[in-house]
C-alpha cells in the first residue's frame, strides 16, 4: 500500500527517519520501527511480526526442514507484595548454586539460570524437547519487564503468579492477571500457591478467589497449571520447575543462533572495579566477547562477559543472561540490544544517528512550544489593544466578545491511552486537528498502557472521553467508567477512530436550522 503513495510524500517522511541520502535513493531495508512509523503516518494499523524477521537470516538448519535450536524459557515471578516473591527467587537461585554449579557465589545481576538437572531427579529431563535450564528474571520492581512492555516488547515467556495461601487474591494479584491477559498467547501463566508450610491454610478459599478472577486450575479441570510451594521451607520447588519445564516444552521455545545477536538490557549500573556494567538477555544469535553492540543511546565493545555465577564466558546463547562490561555510557533497562556486525565503526555511526535524531526531536518539540507561547502572547496583546481602543472610543470592550466566542467553542475532551509512546503521538496527531471554529478536540491527558482507574477519575473530573488505542480496559474499569458516566472507547484501527471522533465532535455543534 505504501507504494501507492506519492513518492514525494514518502521521501519527505523518510527524510525524518535516520537515513542518508544514499539509503533513501536505493533500496533500503526498514527496521520494524521505521516501517511502523510510515504505516501509521498513512493511517494503517501495523502489526509487527517478530517471528517473520527470522527469515532475514536464513538458518542453514531450516533449509532442510529442521528448526531453530531450543532456548531456555524466560520466567518472571510476580505477585502481591509480601506474598513471597523474593524468598522464592532466593531459594531457586540457591538450589542451582548448591547443586555445585561453577563459581558458587551468587551475583545479583537481574537474572539467573537454573539448570533443570539441579532440581529434578536424574532421568526426568532426558526428553530432548525439554529445555535444560530455566532463566528467571529478578529485576527489582520488574523495571525491565515494565519498560520493555511499554515499548511493545516482552522477553518473558512465562509468568509465575505467587499467591500467598494465607492471604489469597489481593490487588496486585489482579494486576498481574490483567497484565498476563493483555499479553494474550505470548505469555504463559503458572500459579504458585505459596506459604503452604503455614499451618491451617485454606487452599479451597484461595482457589475460589482465583476462580472469581476467571482463573481455573488444572487440578480442578481448568487450564491454568498450579503448584503448591513454600519458598521459605523449600517445599515444591521441584514441582514448580517441572511445571515450568513442561510448559516450556509445550510452547516449543526456539531461537536462531545465526546472524547478528539481539537482546534486551535488563539492568545497568556502575561497578567500582569493572566500570559500566549491564545485564543483558540474549534473545537471538550468539553474543561474543569482542563484538560491538548498540543499545539505546550508547554502544559497547564487549570486553568481558560473566554469567550469574560470576563465571567468565566467551559466548552467550539465546535465553542466557550475562553481565557485560565495555559500555561507553550506561544503557537503560528495557533498551533493545543489537549487534553491529561490521564492528565498532558501524556501532558508533548508529549511535550518532540515534543521538542526532533524538536531538532533532527535542528541537522540534522546543520550537513547537515557542510557537505556542508566541501565539498566546500575540493573542493576549491583540486583545489588550482592542480593549484599550474600545475604552478610548467609549464602547464596550470587544475583548469580552472574543473571549466569549472562545468560551463558546465546544470541545470534545479526550484522555488518550495507547500501547506504545509512538502510537500515542500518532493518535494525538490524527485527532487534535479535528473540528472547526465552533467545535474541536482538546487532549487533556495521554499515556502509555492499558486504561486504568486514574484515567477514569481524570476523565470524570475533566468531563472527558477515554480513548484506548490498541490497549485493553478490564471489565472492572469498564464498569467504573460506566457508573461514572465516562464514555470509554476502545479502538485499534486509526481511521475508524478518526471517524468516531469526527462524529462525536460534529455532535457537539448546535443543530443547523
Ligand atoms: P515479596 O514482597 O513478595 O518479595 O515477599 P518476601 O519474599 O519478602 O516475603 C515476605 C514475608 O513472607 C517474609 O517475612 C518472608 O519470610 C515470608 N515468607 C515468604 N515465603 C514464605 C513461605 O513460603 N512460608 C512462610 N511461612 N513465610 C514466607
Amino acid at each position: 500500500k505504501i507504494f501507492g503513495v506519492k513518492l514525494f510524500n514518502l521521501q519527505t517522511r523518510m527524510s525524518r527517519l535516520d537515513m542518508t541520502e544514499d539509503q533513501r535513493r536505493s533500496d533500503y531495508l526498514l527496521n520494524a520501527e521505521q516501517a511502523c512509523d510510515i504505516a501509521i503516518e498513512y493511517g494503517f494499523d501495523p502489526v509487527v511480526d517478530d517471528e517473520a524477521s527470522f527469515d532475514i537470516y536464513p538458518d542453514p538448519d531450516t533449509a532442510d526442514g529442521k528448526v531453530h535450536p531450543l532456548r531456555p524459557p524466560v520466567v518472571t515471578i510476580m505477585g502481591h507484595v509480601d506474598h513471597g516473591k523474593t524468598t522464592l527467587l532466593d531459594s531457586l537461585r540457591h538450589t542451582s548454586v548448591a547443586a555445585g554449579e561453577a563459581g558458587g557465589i551468587t551475583q545479583h545481576i537481574g537474572a539467573f539460570s537454573v539448570p533443570l538437572s539441579s532440581l529434578l531427579p536424574s532421568g526426568s529431563v532426558a526428553n530432548s524437547s525439554s529445555p535444560t535450564t530455566i532463566t528467571f528474571l529478578d529485576t527489582p520492581g520488574h523495571a525491565a519487564f515494565t519498560a520493555m512492555r511499554a515499548r511493545g516488547a516482552s522477553v518473558t515467556d512465562i509468568v509465575v503468579l505467587v499467591v500467598a495461601a494465607d492471604d489469597g487474591v489481593m490487588p496486585q494479584t489482579r494486576e498481574v492477571l490483567e497484565l498476563v491477559k493483555s499479553e494474550g498467547d505470548k505469555v504463559g501463566l503458572v500459579v504458585a500457591i505459596n506459604k503452604c508450610d503455614k499451618p491451617g491454610v485454606d487452599f479451597e478459599k484461595v482457589k475460589s478467589a482465583l476462580g472469581a478472577e476467571g482463573i481455573h486450575l488444572e487440578e480442578d479441570g481448568g487450564d491454568t497449571p498450579s503448584v503448591k510451594v513454600s519458598g521459605l521451607a523449600k517445599i515444591g520447588l521441584d514441582d514448580l520447575v517441572e511445571t515450568l519445564s513442561t510448559l516450556a516444552e509445550i510452547r516449543d521455545l526456539r531461537a536462531r543462533r545465526e546472524g547478528k545477536a539481539e537482546g534486551y538490557v535488563l539492568e545497568s549500573r556502575v561497578d567500582r572495579g569493572r566500570g559500566n556494567v549491564a545485564t543483558v538477555l540474549v534473545t537471538r544469535g550468539i553474543l561474543r566477547t569482542g563484538s560491538s553492540i548498540v543499545a539505546g543511546q550508547t554502544w559497547c565493545r564487549v570486553r568481558q562477559m560473566q554469567d550469574d555465577k560470576g563465571k567468565p564466558l566467551k559466548e552467550a546463547l539465546p535465553g542466557t543472561p550475562v553481565s557485560i562490561t565495555g559500555w561507553k555510557e550506561l544503557p537503560s533497562a528495557g533498551d533493545e540490544l543489537l549487534e553491529a556486525l561490521k564492528g565498532e565503526d558501524e556501532a558508533k555511526k548508529a549511535i550518532n544517528n540515534r543521538k542526532r535524531d533524538e536531538e532533532r526531536k527535542r528541537l522540534m518539540a522546543d520550537v513547537e512550544q515557542i510557537n505556542i507561547k508566541r501565539k498566546e502572547e500575540r493573542m493576549r496583546l491583540e486583545a489588550e489593544a482592542a480593549a484599550l481602543e474600545a475604552l478610548e472610543l467609549g464602547e464596550s470592550p470587544t475583548e469580552q466578545m472574543e473571549m466569549k466566542r472562545e468560551e463558546e467553542k465546544k470541545f470534545l475532551r479526550l484522555v488518550i491511552k495507547a500501547d506504545v509512546s509512538g502510537t500515542v503521538e500518532a493518535v494525538v496527531g490524527s485527532l487534535e486537528h479535528i473540528g472547526n471554529k465552533e467545535a474541536g478536540v482538546k487532549v487533556v491527558h495521554t499515556g502509555v498502557g492499558e486504561v486504568v482507574e486514574s484515567d477514569v477519575s481524570l476523565a470524570e473530573a475533566s468531563d472527558a472521553t477515554i480513548i484506548g488505542f490498541n490497549v485493553p480496559a478490564s471489565r472492572s474499569i469498564q464498569t467504573t467508567a460506566k457508573s461514572s458516566n465516562v464514555p470509554l472507547h476502545l479502538e485499534s484501527v486509526i481511521y475508524r477512530l478518526i471517524d468516531t471522533v469526527r462524529s462525536k465532535v460534529a455532535g457537539l455543534l448546535p443543530p443547523k436550522i
